[in-house]
């Protein structure tokens, strides 16, 4: 396996800026992309991934801005002089060439002598398991080794990066959590940079060294999975990576660390310095549901239990906090053996409580929050 430095820059993006007549499909993006990192680029449709994804292949090009690779300005470069692999959507291969064809095209359309791309082409087939299926065609191939097969045919040119476009888009769940694995050991082994898009939460955050989140257009947050989900910095980071729980404030104040507020009638606290509109979120998984609130310094939210939905394992919990002037919908999620024990019968009032330091501040987002 290659020994790469992560932390080193492998090609700058400064202000990259794409507008369509009036629309901005980009807003001034800029990051810095690493040698040898898996960079999922996430965010709802319409948000700019695929634009962004393109304008680093050299497909599109930017209204104003940079891109800069290992310090040169390849911003106006054709696509085939960056030297990038690509993977598309739904992998795009050749149909009626053989799984040997296919991952050797990029080595004769740069006309590579034919001893040497033979032996190219055998070395990669074997290091991604295909020396079963060199002589099958596509259709011919199961899902995971059609990616295969596009996965070697955009690495056998030794490319700078790999960009790929949803490779996994139009599969069914299991064949995908399969694939995924089968990617991540595949960047392991060559040691490539590799950008992702994707528009599936949990894809970027169990795929990924870091991911950037986009929307409309613009890069919200860029940090490792554990970061961006357990520090957002802004109500949509924090609700786009999953459910959680947000209470707006009122009478705010800060005191040694720790923040006060008011939620109905609740006074709730969290860890951090208050600023004069934020609100405490705290995801699921911190909380506990209980009969009587939580002594000490916890946080206690008085809620009734609107729904269930049961997961198999856990269920997920609707909760109603009926306690400010609009009622809030909440949500918990526990271990359905334990709902089953504890919980089902009872119809009463309950409290979700959670430790102060569990808790997040983020600023309040008035158009987005329910
Ligand atoms: P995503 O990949 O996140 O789904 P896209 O990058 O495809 O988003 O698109 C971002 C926005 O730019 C969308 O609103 C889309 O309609 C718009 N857009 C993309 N390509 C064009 C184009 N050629 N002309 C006009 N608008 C476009």
């Amino acid at each position: 396996m290659p020994q790469i430095d992560k932390q080193s820059t492998q090609l700058s993006v400064l202000g990259i800026t794409k507008r369509y007549g009036d629309f901005t499909a980009l807003d001034r993006i800029s990051m810095e992309i690493r040698q040898g990192e898996f960079l999922a680029l996430l965010g709802p449709s319409g948000s700019g991934k695929s634009t962004f994804l393109n304008i680093l292949a050299g497909f599109e090009n930017a209204t104003d801005g940079k891109i800069l690779l290992g310090g040169g300005d390849v911003t106006s470069l054709p696509p085939e002089k960056r030297n990038f692999g690509m993977v598309f959507q739904g992998y795009a291969l050749f149909p009626h060439l053989t799984v040997t064809q296919n991952i050797a095209f990029p080595l004769r359309v740069r006309k590579v002598a034919a001893a040497e791309q033979a032996q190219r082409v055998k070395e990669i087939i074997d290091r991604v398991g295909l020396a079963a299926h060199s002589d099958k065609y596509p259709r011919q191939l199961s899902g995971g080794q059609q990616q295969r097969v596009a996965l070697a045919r955009a690495l056998i040119f030794s490319p700078t990066m790999l960009l790929l476009d949803e490779p996994f888009s139009a599969l069914d769940k299991n064949l995908r959590e399969q694939l995924q694995f089968e990617v991540s050991r595949i960047h392991r082994e060559f040691g490539k940079t590799f950008v992702f898009v994707t528009h599936d939460q949990s894809e970027a955050l169990s795929m990924a060294d870091r991911v950037a989140i986009f929307e409309g257009g613009k890069l919200q947050q860029l940090g490792a999975p554990k970061e961006i989900y357990s520090k957002p910095k802004s109500e949509f980071v924090a609700r786009f990576l999953g459910r959680i729980n947000i209470f707006p404030l009122k009478n705010i104040r800060s005191e040694a660390g720790t923040v006060h507020g008011a939620f109905g009638d609740s006074l709730l606290r969290a860890s951090g310095s208050a600023t004069d509109n934020c609100q405490i979120a705290v995801r699921p998984e911190h909380t506990t549901l209980s009969s009587a609130p939580v002594p000490g310094d916890h946080n206690n939210v008085r809620v009734t239990i609107r729904g269930v939905a049961y997961h198999g394992a856990t269920v997920a919990l609707d909760l109603l906090s009926a306690h400010t002037a609009s009622p809030q919908v909440l949500s918990l999620s526990m271990s359905a053996d334990v709902w089953q024990r504890d919980y089902h019968l009872k119809s009463q009032d309950f409290w979700l409580s959670w430790a102060p330091e569990a808790g997040l501040l983020i600023p309040y987002a008035r158009s987005t929050n329910s």
